[in-house]
């Protein structure tokens, strides 16, 4: 945790590894809005949004949205310019 109003990427681990199906905290993303490339656990987490807000820990962009509705969880790559998927 990294302060009173945030969490950091690694909070959204277990969802990552469910979409993606690996371990994704330490694989690298871009933020569309700065072009910022950093490891996706350095992203700070809202948890108290309706979901999971997810923003870039540079600029505060929001670059991912998960939100549960009845049907399942619905993930919004807002701002996400890409996502490595190191070996
Ligand atoms: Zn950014």
């Amino acid at each position: 945790m990294n302060s009173d109003t945030h969490l950091d990427g690694n909070s959204i681990g277990s969802l990552l590894q469910d979409l993606f199906g690996r371990e994704m905290t330490d694989q690298r993303a871009c933020c569309d809005a700065c072009g910022a490339i950093n490891p996706l656990a350095t992203a700070r987490v809202y948890v108290d949004a309706p979901g999971h807000v997810v923003r870039c820990a540079i600029c505060g962009t929001v670059v991912l949205v998960a939100v549960t509705v009845p049907t399942g969880v619905r993930i919004s790559f807002q701002a996400l310019r890409w996502v490595e998927l190191a070996p």
